[in-house]
């Protein structure tokens, strides 16, 4: 089971649990787990043809099965996970889609929050208090622990988005809902919301609220997310799986904060035969040059691309990642220990998109394969093309969509000139009533709204 240190390596280990609850560790880095157990190549092939909620507690209970109780946990999974993840071939290429984007937000974000959110209902009931959930939101993140947390038991939700980088659907998702759900407009970019988030779980004055984090900070939101690695690469190499072979494969992931690629590479650890991921970013490229460089840059302020999701400047799970490749990173993106960059340069590839090739890839694939991609999909395509070009690979490969593209209607309209159905999940929130606050990027404004709101 999980041992979780900090990133900053200057607090105590913790178990699962205590680092679900907190978010962030006491000296500000971000919990990581020391050590993954391994799934044997017998045990894989095993899993091969398990249903998504019953993959997903398989590769869950490896993880914190002595965390919850073993019922709770195949019922939070079957609850969770009651939604379609289709794979799709696209015909005359050895590449698969996995379509991360049929829940009930339609991004990927759901899988993390919706078990999450279970989960942190399941351990404030036994403990018999209240959470408040802060959250950063460059777009879909917000909407996703909206909906997860929406009417779930003990547990508050306060989400800060930047206001003129969402569309409006995003906006919606998280402005409609009410109840336990608080939406903040925030004047500003989402580096700006996010700092003010860390700095509020920083502050000792705000202690009484029991705040606590939905953000791909922390380690509740990416366990759950190395089970749809599993279930992609089950679905596209089925053929090969089921005459036993467990061929190395390549994954391409779009990214923002690096939370969905630290997911895939959890799955790596637990033994998932990947032979490279591509971390595909927007023009928000401080990634691809710090691998190729080894030094290492924000983008300040971060580009404002049409992948709005993947709008970062300073990735928060980079950390994580040079953690895991044995170097540490502190809390500003300043190296103090650098990471073993040849591994990570044999595990990870990485290329940027630009807004110009997003829009010629969401065109070209639609002509020639009818396949509808949206921006950030499409930033996942390019950079894996790149690699297939670049290293002139013929392995199969998956490429991930985190987004439906109903949610980026004016775009696709532009580019295809067709209008994407809009998926159940999102037609119900058109009609309905629009609540949220107004703020300034100012920390001090942000406090007492929160006293405000939630101190009693
Ligand atoms: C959040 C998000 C991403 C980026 O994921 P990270 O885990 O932050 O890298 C990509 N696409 C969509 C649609 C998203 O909502």
């Amino acid at each position: 089971m999980l041992t979780l240190h900090s990133t900053n390596r200057n607090c105590p280990d913790v178990d699962f649990k205590t680092a679900l609850i907190a978010g962030l560790a006491p000296d500000k880095g971000l919990y990581t787990a020391s050590g993954y157990p391994r799934f044997s190549g017998e045990e894989l092939l095993g899993m091969a043809m398990m249903g998504y909620p019953e993959l997903a507690y398989t590769v869950l209970s490896r993880l914190i099965g002595d965390q919850l109780p073993e019922a709770k946990l195949k019922e939070v999974c079957e609850d969770a996970y009651d939604f379609d993840v289709p794979v799709v071939g696209i015909p005359g290429e050895n590449v698969h889609v996995l379509h991360l984007d049929k829940g009930p937000t339609a991004s990927f974000k759901d899988f993390a929050a919706r078990a999450m959110s279970r989960i942190m209902s399941y351990y404030t009931e036994q403990d018999g208090r209240e959470l408040l959930i802060l959250t950063a939101t460059s777009g879909d993140t917000g909407g996703a622990v909206a909906s997860a947390f929406h009417g779930v038991k003990n547990i508050k939700v306060c989400v800060l988005y930047p206001a003129a980088e969402v569309s409006e659907r995003q906006r919606r998702q998280m402005t409609t809902l009410g109840g336990n759900v608080q939406a903040i407009a925030v004047d500003g970019k989402f580096d700006d919301c996010q700092a003010l988030v860390k700095r509020a779980f920083a502050d000792p004055e705000l202690a009484i609220l029991n705040l606590s984090s939905a953000n791909s900070i922390n380690i509740g939101r990416l366990l759950p997310q190395s089970v749809y690695y599993f279930w992609g690469y089950f679905r596209a190499l089925e053929g090969r799986v089921a005459a036993g072979a467990l061929d190395p494969a390549i994954i391409s992931v779009p990214s923002g904060n690096f939370g969905n690629l630290m997911g895939g590479l959890i799955a790596k650890q637990l033994g998932l035969p990947v032979a490279k991921f591509v971390a595909s970013v927007n023009e928000n490229d401080e990634f691809p040059k710090f691998l190729q460089s080894g030094t290492y840059q924000k983008v300040e302020p971060s580009a404002s691309c049409l992948s709005n999701a993947m709008n970062v400047g300073h990735p928060s799970n980079l950390a994580r990642i040079v953690d895991l490749y044995g170097g540490t990173m502190d809390h500003d993106g300043k190296l103090l220990k650098q990471p073993d960059m040849d591994r990570l340069r044999g595990d990870i590839f990485s290329a940027s998109i630009s807004d110009e090739e997003t829009r010629f890839i969401i065109e070209a694939v639609y002509q020639k394969y009818e396949h509808v991609l949206e921006p950030h999909g499409a930033v996942g395509w390019g950079g894996l093309r790149r690699y297939l070009d670049a290293s002139g690979s013929d392995a199969p490969a998956i490429t991930i969509e985190t987004a439906d593209p109903a949610k980026f209607p004016e775009l696709i309209q532009e580019v295809l000139g067709i209008d994407p159905p809009l998926p159940a999940s999102l037609k119900s929130m058109q009609k309905k009533q629009e609540a949220y606050a107004k703020m300034r990027k100012n920390y001090t404004a942000f406090k007492d709204f929160l006293v405000e709101h939630y101190a009693h």
